[in-house]
């Protein structure tokens, strides 16, 4: 009889434990992953960034602090991020071919897989605010084009005028990258600021930029959430796996939340989120060790011009533990759980 009790005692220290080590929130943010390099990114763009990574944290964490909700967090933390220029989504997002900003966003929630997307718009100031609204105020998931900014005007959302988006850094990429491809460059866009006169260099002149987050609240819900400019220069409407649910973003609770950025085609072909969740689901993988396969399947698969697939994930487990992923040399990613350091790194070897 004692040595039952004794045992019983043991096991429910055991359970106690547990517990202790499941934070009860817990969060994880990227701002894009690309060619990030140390020689590239001057002290003081360095500095922008991580304190634009800690905002995110303090935004985020303070909504789960107060006992807010998984999905209110993330659609916070990447409002303030569409607005901020220094990263592909909302406000400094890259251009079309034709001069434009297109924007794609999509959000899930893990309680009950719903989940809204949007894609192409260029009006909408917040597009994540869009997404979470075809998720809670229609029947369907994905809306595009002119129609999913019609269902954002009538709920009300914040629209702007195109020039808005309008960044010289993001407009200056453009034009080297038409004139690298022998591609006409359009007119500068109507009421974007007159060009300067000097030609301005940025010591960063990559594309990347997309913003993600994904994160567990005291309820133990999950959401996720991703919000993208694309690709410098596409063309033809081109879409990328952030506003595909599956792809870019998925959540699940009790399973994961993951938010993808890099070559969207890749991360569509292989359909990297849901695929990360089911590692983990079926096959009992750790988020880390499903997220280290599916980014090296990303790295093995190749499209027409030979080109590998590139990029990372940020992925909670089903009890807030964090893991990321890459295989380019940088991507810009913050995490914090309760009561936890915020951690903030950029580059891949950073531990
Ligand atoms: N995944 C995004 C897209 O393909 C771009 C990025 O994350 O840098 O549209």
């Amino acid at each position: 009889m004692r040595a039952l009790l004794a045992l019983a005692l043991l096991a429910l220290g055991a359970c106690a434990t547990t517990a202790e080590r499941a934070p009860r929130w817990s969060i994880v943010v990227h701002g894009g992953a690309g060619v990030i390099e140390r020689a590239n990114l001057t002290p003081d763009l360095e500095a922008q960034y991580r304190a634009a990574m800690q905002r995110a944290l303090t935004t985020g964490g303070g909504v789960l602090e107060r006992g807010g909700s998984s999905i209110d967090a993330v659609e916070a933390v990447i409002r303030e991020m569409e607005d901020d220029p220094l990263f592909n989504a909302g406000r400094g997002a890259v251009f079309t071919a034709e001069g434009r900003n297109e924007l794609d966003a999509s959000i899930m929630d893990g309680r009950t897989r719903a989940a809204g997307s949007v894609a192409g718009l260029t009006r909408t100031r917040h597009p994540i605010s869009a997404a979470r609204a075809v998720m809670e105020r229609s029947r369907h998931v994905m809306l595009v084009g002119e129609g999913a900014e019609a269902f954002a005007r009538s709920h009300n959302l914040e629209e702007v005028d195109p020039s808005y988006f309008f960044t010289e850094r993001r407009w200056q990429q453009l034009e080297e990258n038409l004139r690298r491809n022998n591609l006409p460059v359009p007119r500068r866009p109507a009421n974007a600021p007159p060009a300067p006169r000097a030609e301005l260099t940025y010591p960063d002149d990559h594309q990347f930029g997309t913003v993600g987050v994904v994160a567990l609240d005291s309820q133990g819900n999950i959401a996720a959430g991703t919000s993208t400019g694309g690709t410098t220069a596409k063309r033809w409407g081109r879409v990328g796996d952030a506003p595909i649910i599956g792809a870019g973003t998925y959540a699940q609770n009790g399973v994961c939340g993951v938010s993808a950025t890099g070559t969207g085609e890749f991360f569509i072909r292989v359909g990297v989120a849901r695929d990360i969740c089911a590692r983990m689901q079926f096959n009992g993988e750790s988020a880390q060790e499903a997220s280290d396969a599916v980014i090296a399947e990303v790295g093995a698969t190749t499209n027409t011009s030979n080109e590998a697939g590139d990029g990372g994930v940020i992925v909670l487990d089903g009890r807030g533990q964090v893991a990321w992923a890459m295989n380019t040399p940088g991507m810009y990613r913050a995490s914090q759980t309760a009561g936890g350091q915020p951690v903030i790194q950029i580059f891949a070897d950073e531990q």
